[in-house]
C-alpha cells in the first residue's frame, strides 16, 4: 500500500476537496493516471475509503484515521531531519520517501523526543484534530 495516497487525500479533504480524481494524484506524484488511478482503487478494496467512477476516491472514517497518523509520522521525521541540518523543502521530500517504511517503534522515539513540539518545520501542527473542517 503507498501511504502517500492516503496522505495526499486527506491532505486534499483538509483543503475542502472531498472526492479527489486520479489526475490529482499524477501532476503531485509525476505518475501516470492509470496507474493512480490503480492505486486508488486499490485503496477502496482495502477498506480505506470507496473509489467513485469517473470522479475519484474518498476517504471513509478508517481512511481518515490514517491519513491523519501518516500526516503525523511524516512531520515527526519532517522535525528530526530539519533538526540535523536540512532545510524543510528536503525534510518534507526525505520524509515522503520514508513514511511508509518506518516503523511503529521509531515513530514512538520521535514522538518521545519532540514530546511537546507543535509544529513541523513547515509550520504544520504535527498533531492534528481529528474533526473535519477544522
Ligand atoms: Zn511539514
Amino acid at each position: 500500500m503507498r501511504e502517500i495516497y492516503i496522505r495526499l487525500a486527506y491532505k486534499a479533504l483538509k483543503d475542502g476537496v472531498e472526492v479527489v480524481g486520479p489526475s490529482y494524484f499524477s501532476n503531485r506524484l509525476g505518475i501516470s493516471k492509470p496507474t493512480a488511478q490503480e492505486a486508488l482503487i486499490k485503496l477502496a478494496e482495502n477498506n480505506y475509503g470507496d473509489y467513485i467512477p469517473k470522479k475519484g476516491f474518498k476517504l471513509n472514517r478508517e481512511g481518515i484515521a490514517k491519513g491523519k497518523e501518516i500526516t503525523m509520522k511524516h512531520r515527526l521525521m519532517e522535525c528530526l531531519f530539519y533538526d540535523i541540518g536540512l532545510s524543510s523543502e528536503f525534510a518534507c521530500r526525505e520524509a515522503t520517501r520514508l513514511e511508509e517504511h518506518v516503523s511503529g517503534e521509531l515513530i514512538a522515539r520521535l514522538r518521545v523526543l519532540f514530546n511537546g513540539r507543535r509544529l513541523c518545520p513547515c509550520g504544520n501542527r504535527i498533531e492534528e484534530e481529528l474533526e473535519e473542517g477544522t
